[in-house]
Formats: structure tokens, sequence, C-alpha cells
């Protein structure tokens, strides 16, 4: 083919691997490939299926194409992804983490990590010159969450790939919240993206799984011990996982919009509700991130609210219970509704608020969204 595809064109056939017959991949289970006669292995170099496996590859295509990237690694899940960046800076080193972040990032390192002296110092990446300030001489990565978890707070990508290249560190961005078809961080000059693909790529609730995914022009030192830890660390996603994945990317872009849309009008209609205290959304004017987003992130601002209930921690728990169409549970990105109480989900390291209620937004009618919130928060 002459042209260069488009995307929706190339999540739904670029990536299908070659010498098949079928429309669809086929899900390669066996972990060893045969070798031919003269002793040369018979398929595309795949030789036993924790070092590489056709779904896993054809996945990780995909995954590259996504993120406008050159190399992807699939792993078992987010946290695995995350535990290789750590694991590929080596001991003695420091990282630099925002303020607002996925809870189990931070608790990675200090349940685990610290232990290989591998520490971390705390900033808010709203104010770049507190980023600055917080470089030390073992700092090695600065890892950026925009919008982050739990309370969407907005961090300006560009500026800070700008200050971690300057400095020689390392700069790695988990896309998990925003997904590529909102937020490029290799083209905001990013040296990683990182992905739970468990969350939207996903985006049935059904798949564990993460990724890591580069240009080539990273670090080739970097690059080769994260395809080491990948491949000899072992937590890489079952051929099945990959297969429904792969499948998931599909309609990604048939979801993504719907998601965003749904997240603005929901917002747009919380914002207004006297039950509420505050809504936080980058698609709202009132958030303080909103210039930066408009910036930073395109087509839209993602599935993703946080709103803080007027009231205690019980109402907040009791206003979630009521729901009917939002599921009550943990996680995000999937098609389907889903409401968390943060502060409980996260456990004994939790700093949110008490009355945070995280919203996924689903590609449900938004109608019934508002109409089950409005039912929750009248009682
Ligand atoms: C869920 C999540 C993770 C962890 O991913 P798992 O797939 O659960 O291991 C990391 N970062 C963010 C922002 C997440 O939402």
């Amino acid at each position: 083919m002459s042209k260069p595809l488009f995307l929706e064109t190339q999540l739904i056939r670029g990536s299908q691997h070659g010498n098949q017959t079928s429309v669809v991949d086929p899900i390669t289970l066996s972990t060893t490939f045969l070798r031919g006669e003269d002793g040369h292995f018979v398929s595309d170099g795949d030789i036993y299926s924790r070092a590489s496996n056709p779904n896993r590859t054809s996945l990780e295509s995909k995954l590259a194409i996504l993120e406008k990237g050159d190399k992807a690694l699939a792993f078992a899940s987010g946290q695995a992804a995350t535990n290789a960046v750590f694991l590929a800076l080596g001991a003695n080193s420091h990282i630099i983490l925002p303020n607002d972040i996925y809870y189990g990032t931070r608790v990675l390192i200090d349940n685990v990590l610290a232990d290989f002296q591998i520490s971390y110092s705390i900033c808010d990446f709203t104010d770049i010159n507190q980023i600055e300030k917080t470089i030390q001489a073992n700092t090695k990565l600065i890892w950026i969450e925009s919008p982050s978890n739990p309370s969407l707070k907005i961090s300006d990508i560009a500026e800070i790939a700008k200050i971690a290249s300057k400095n020689k560190i390392l700069s790695v961005c988990d896309n998990t919240w925003a997904s590529p078809f909102f937020t490029q961080p290799l083209s905001l000059g990013i040296d990683i993206v990182m992905h739970s693909s468990t969350k939207y790529l996903g985006g049935h609730s059904d798949i564990l799984g993460g990724a890591l995914i580069w240009k080539n022009t990273l670090d080739t030192r970097i690059a080769a011990k994260l395809v080491d830890i990948q491949k000899l660390g072992g937590s890489v996603p079952s051929p099945f996982d990959c297969w429904l994945l792969s499948r998931s990317l599909s309609t990604f872009c048939l979801r993504m919009p719907q998601h965003a849309q749904n997240a603005m009008i929901l917002a747009t209609f919380l914002e207004t509700h006297t039950a509420i205290e505050k809504v936080y959304y980058p698609g709202l004017e009132s958030h303080p991130g909103h210039e930066i987003a408009k910036k930073q992130m395109l087509n839209g601002f993602g599935g993703m609210i946080s709103v803080l209930i007027k009231g205690d921690e019980q109402i907040a728990i009791k206003v979630a219970s009521k729901l009917q169409i939002f599921r009550n549970a943990t996680s995000l990105g999937g098609v389907e509704s889903l409401v968390d109480h943060r502060k409980t989900a996260e456990g004994e390291h939790s700093t949110t608020k008490p009355n945070l209620l995280r919203i996924s937004v689903g590609i449900e009618n938004v109608n019934d969204l508002i109409n089950d919130f409005k039912q929750a928060l009248d009682k």
C-alpha cells in the first residue's frame, strides 16, 4: 500500500502477524517453537514464549503505533511496567514524583525498592520551579502523571520534559488516565510512556496489563535494560491477554471520544449541583490546569472526574452506594461507569480527602448517568 494508513485503520489492520489464512489473529498458546532441519527456528524469531510470542509481538506493534513510538514492551500489569522502569535506574537512584499520583507507584518504592536504595522526593508539579529545586546529584528520573490520580492535577508535560533533558534526567509519563487519544507524551519530549493497559486501552475491565513505549532516541543502555527486565524478569502478559488487548484496541478510537463527551456533560452538571463541594475535571474552565490542558490535550479532556461531596466521609460513601448505574468498584477506563471512594480504596497510605469520589465515566447514554447522580444526591 502506498499511502500511510490512518491510526484507526492501523489499529485494525496494521499489526497482524504473517503467514496466516484467518482474518483474526490466532492465539498462539505454545510456549516453545520448532527448529527446522538446519537448526534454525521456523517461525519469525520466536524461540520461547517468555522471550517472545506472536500475540505479544502483534500487540506491541499496535502499542508503539498508538503512542507514536518506535518500540513497545507489554507487561503483565501496569505495576510490572512501572517496576521495570525503577529497576532499570539501578541502586542509589533518586526519583522525583508528583504529590498527586497513583498510590501504588509510591508504595512500590516504599515497600520494595527502598531496600535497594531507591529513594524519592515529592513535589507539586503544577509549580515547575519546585521540580528544579528538588533535583539532587543522584536524581535519575522525573515521573509525570497528568491528569493525576485522583485529583486530576495537570502538569505541563513539555516544560517538565525540557527540565529533565536539560539536567540529563530520564522523563517518564504515566499516560494511563489521558490515554494516547488525548495526550501524546513522546511528541511533547518525554522519554518513555508508561501505561496500565488495564484501563482505557483494555476498555472493558477484563484484562490486566501494562506497557512501556519509547522512541529510538532513548538512551540505548536504558532501552536494553528494559528489554532484559521484561524478558528475563519475565512479568509478561499471556498470549490470551495480548490477543484480548489487541482486540480492544480495534475500538479504542471509537470509545475514547464518547468517554470524554459524557464526562464533559456530567462534570458540567455536577458543578451546578448544591450537594457537590467541588468538581475536578480539566475540561471545566474552573479547573486551575484548564489552560495547560487545552494546550497539551488533544480531542478532549478524558473520561475521569473526581468530586468532593458536601459533608464527611460517611456521606460520600453513602452517595457512592446509592448510585445504581455507576457500579461501586475501583479501577477505571471501562465502557461501564464506576464510582470509587478513593480514601478507603487506597487504605493506610492514602493522602486523599475523605469526601472525594472518583468517577470513571463510561460510554452509556449520558442522560442515564446524570439521572443516576440526581437520584443519589437527592437522597
Ligand atoms: C491502575 C493504574 C496503575 C497500575 O496499573 P495496574 O495495571 O493495576 O498494575 C498505574 N497508574 C495509574 C494512573 C493507574 O490508574
